[in-house]
């Protein structure tokens, strides 16, 4: 018997199809592997051991029918801040503690009707607003390759759950970097697709214009089935594309002969980590062995305006994305107060932490109406410069190619004191998602980081043109087929 919880989604399907597992030793074995590494891990804020069985024994026999698909039976884990039916969804925050919605995230449903089994609902920065988990009002997920370590955010519970064998593959949400970023610092694959491709509804709102779901797998081709079921128009959501969505498996073994590739300078600092930098420059040298013809001496100037960009424009959308926290509608209400104001104001005094309240005061400073000139509008100015600069890049290159983070996993507690600090972990992340591309983080190598010389994998960051997530998926592939890196596993 193979060891279950190490399966990638296409192993799993296969092994269905043949009859030589059943969903429900599937659903069992993530189940138990939960049972046996979270108390540890921490990934996990609800369990739904009952459900992930129901929906196994349909599972079987829908396979018993001898229907295929790859998604039918195999686990997988959800992250909080996706609405579903019947279960909590608390979005990491006291806030939202008890709340169970009444209706799927369209994304849930589309995995609900093609047979996916799920086995909880992971653990995230309180509303998405993160780097490492350490903003959840719970608890901090703990990277699997390292428990002193975070597993990076907002997502890092999916990251974790999905590197520690508890779930086949997760669903997570990227704003700035929330699935790259931990999907890089756990040595899992993660990709954020073109804005507009996968349906936000459901989705908990953080900042509208930047956000967008996307999964996390063991290899590449999973990344591309689960597009294949999530992505797509959805008329409950006015900003998801119209049109047909391709099948992202047809075109991935199809390698990098001739392909272009840019290689950004500003993404490459001479402060950059020796070895992340190591294991990106293998990787590059890799794709040029494979026949890519690889230029490292691309320029995108404005990315040094990025960051500052996006915590002017990803706070505004979130204070008034927010603001419908009010104590009345639904979720944490404060009822002792002296009447309506102050019991609004207690309620989202003490349901949001710190670092929500910190966005809200940002970005209901930078919309106010004698700064929204200075702050607002001269951020969305410098988005279009952004995006034009990716866009002129983008006649030269089919992708481009960088680090996903400027170290490996830091340490809990380690930049919970300085925002500023923990804001520049997404420098190389979130200027892909002021431009609305699609973007993959691959596992890429392994560094020892300090006095313990631990193994930390490190993410290669590949960016495409607009709804191009064929390329990036095919560049991903290409990379992930001269490397081994997936076989290895945390010491759990
Ligand atoms: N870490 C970034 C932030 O705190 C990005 C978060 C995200 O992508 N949701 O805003």
């Amino acid at each position: 018997m193979p060891d279950l919880d190490a399966l990638t989604i296409h192993e799993s399907a296969a092994l269905l199809r043949r009859r030589e597992v059943s969903s429900r030793e599937l659903a069992q074995a993530a189940l138990d592997r939960i049972a046996a590494v979270d108390g540890r891990v921490r990934a996990f804020l609800t369990l739904t051991a009952d459900q992930a069985l129901a929906q196994a024994a349909a599972a079987d026999r829908r396979l018993a029918q001898d229907e295929a698909g790859e998604l039918l039976g195999v686990p997988v884990a959800i992250k909080d801040v996706l609405v579903t039916k019947g279960v909590r969804t608390t979005c990491g925050s006291k806030m939202l503690e008890g709340f169970v919605a009444p209706y799927e995230a369209t994304v849930v449903r589309r995995l609900f009707d093609a047979g996916a089994v799920m086995v909880g609902k992971t653990n995230m920065d309180e509303f998405a607003m993160g780097s490492s988990t350490e903003n959840s009002a719970y608890f901090t997920t703990r990277n699997p390759w390292d428990l002193s370590r975070v597993p990076g955010g907002s997502s890092g519970g999916s990251a974790a759950a999905v590197a520690a064998g508890e779930a086949t593959y997760a669903l997570g949400s990227d704003t700035g970097g929330s699935i790259r970023q931990p999907a890089a610092l756990c040595g899992v694959v993660g990709m954020k697709p073109t804005y507009g491709r996968v349906s936000r509804y459901g989705l908990v709102a953080f900042a509208s214009s930047l956000d967008q779901v996307g999964p996390f797998t063991r290899d590449v081709r999973d990344t591309a089935t689960v597009l294949n079921a999530i992505c797509g128009h959805d008329p409950c959501d006015a900003t998801s594309a119209p049109g047909e969505t391709p099948d992202f498996t047809a075109q991935l073994e199809a390698g990098v002969r001739g392909l272009r590739v840019g290689v950004p300078k500003e993404y490459m600092p001479a402060d950059l980590h020796p070895g992340v930098r190591a294991c990106v420059e293998d990787a590059i040298a890799a794709l040029e062995a494979q026949g890519a013809a690889v230029d490292r001496d691309v320029a995108l100037p404005s990315t040094k305006a990025a960051l500052a960009v996006y915590y002017i424009i990803a706070p505004s959308e979130a204070s008034a994305n927010l603001a419908r926290y009010d104590g009345v509608k639904y979720g944490f209400s404060y009822q002792q107060g002296e009447g309506m104001w102050d019991n609004m104001e207690k309620t989202r005094g003490l349901g949001f932490g710190p670092e929500v309240k910190r966005r809200i005061m940002i970005g209901t400073y930078a919309l106010s109406s004698g700064y929204y000139d200075a702050y607002y509008l001269k951020a969305q100015k410098v988005r279009t410069i952004i995006r034009r600069e990716f866009d002129a890049a983008f006649e030269k290159y089919d992708v481009l190619v960088a680090p996903v983070t400027p170290t490996p996993a830091f340490r809990i507690g380690e930049k919970t004191g300085d925002p500023y600090e923990m804001y520049l972990n997404d420098v190389f992340t979130l200027p892909v998602n002021i431009a609305g591309l699609p973007g993959i983080s691959v596992p890429c190598g392994f560094v020892a980081d300090g006095p313990s010389g631990d193994e930390l994998p490190v993410g290669l960051q590949i960016i495409g043109k607009p709804f191009d997530e064929a390329t990036v998926l095919r560049a991903a592939r290409a990379y992930e087929a001269t490397a081994s890196w997936a076989a290895r596993r945390p010491p759990l």
